[in-house]
């Protein structure tokens, strides 16, 4: 008997309550009309972290010509094999996991040259006209979807030009431009000009240089274009927790194109959040 009397208290003081939330939720839905559409789109933009990457259309406009690019990118290689070892073990796997990325990425007709760098230092990076390089102990520490997502990640340096908005920048790019332009081979005056030009610039490294806000962008294009690859996006979640480790104790083993990228972590979250949106479509 109490519990009846409790019950049907409860359940007039229940009926109360819907009928005045019902009186303010009419208010409440004038409110939020009024606001709905920048409200939401201001809260999709937060929470997406990838929001200004999403439509943007990728060519050479503005920058240097595709046939110059390519020009450029032999010159730097031509500096990298001088500084560093270039071996042919892991090439193949390499070439195939790197190929498949660009063949599924937003720049698929390129010609692409993967390279493996002999080194200690567990490291990836690109220069213009497609030349990608990965260390030894970059492939030793990573199983095939691991480092796919890193060759995925630098063939999206490729495609977004970043080693090309950061040429465009620099005090010696009419000169490269120039000498690129009129460059017909790799010896004589002309491709000595350019040699000084990009040294003064700073030379191949200075080209594998990101801002947080590329190194986002091609984390995006990268696992964007893994599963086109035939390659589980998780190997990119996988491969930063690996790095993570490694950071806190090896921080050594690290080459700076690791340490100087995004937050660990904030990269796994946003590679998390990409994942997720790509299951749903
Ligand atoms: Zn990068």
């Amino acid at each position: 008997m109490k519990n009846l009397i409790i019950n049907s208290l409860v359940t007039l003081v229940a009926v109360a309550l819907l009928f005045i939330s019902g009186g303010q939720k009419s208010s409440a839905i004038r409110v939020s009309l009024n606001d709905t559409s920048s409200a939401t789109n201001r809260s999709a933009q937060y929470d997406d972290p990838y929001a200004q990457f999403r439509n943007v259309r990728y060519s050479n406009a503005g920058l240097l010509n595709e046939r110059d690019e390519i020009k450029l990118g032999a010159q730097l290689h031509r500096e990298v094999t001088k500084k560093f070892n270039l071996t042919d073990v892991g090439l193949a796997r390499v070439e195939r996991l790197g190929q498949a990325c660009a063949r599924s990425s937003l720049r698929p007709n390129l010609a692409y040259k993967f390279h493996v760098i002999q080194n200690r230092e567990i490291n990836g990076f690109s220069l213009p006209g497609g030349h990608i390089y990965a260390t030894t102990a970059l492939i030793k520490m990573a199983n095939d979807t691991e480092l796919g997502s890193v060759l995925c990640h630098e063939v999206g340096h490729v495609v977004a030009r970043h080693s090309l908005k950061t040429l465009k920048k620099s005090r010696e790019y009419d000169d490269i431009a120039n000498s690129l332009g009129e460059l017909t081979g790799v010896a004589g005056s002309i491709a000595r000009d350019l040699g000084v030009a990009l040294g003064k610039m700073g030379g191949a490294l200075m080209l594998t240089v990101h801002t947080r806000e590329e190194e986002r962008e091609a984390d995006f294009l990268g696992v964007r274009a893994m599963p086109g690859a035939s390659l589980d996006p998780q190997g990119m979640i996988t491969m930063f927790q690996k790095l993570l480790k490694i950071e806190e104790q090896h921080s050594d083993l690290l080459g700076s194109l690791f340490s100087d990228h995004p937050d660990a972590q904030e990269r796994i979250d946003n590679t998390r959040y990409e994942i997720a949106r790509m299951k749903r479509r």
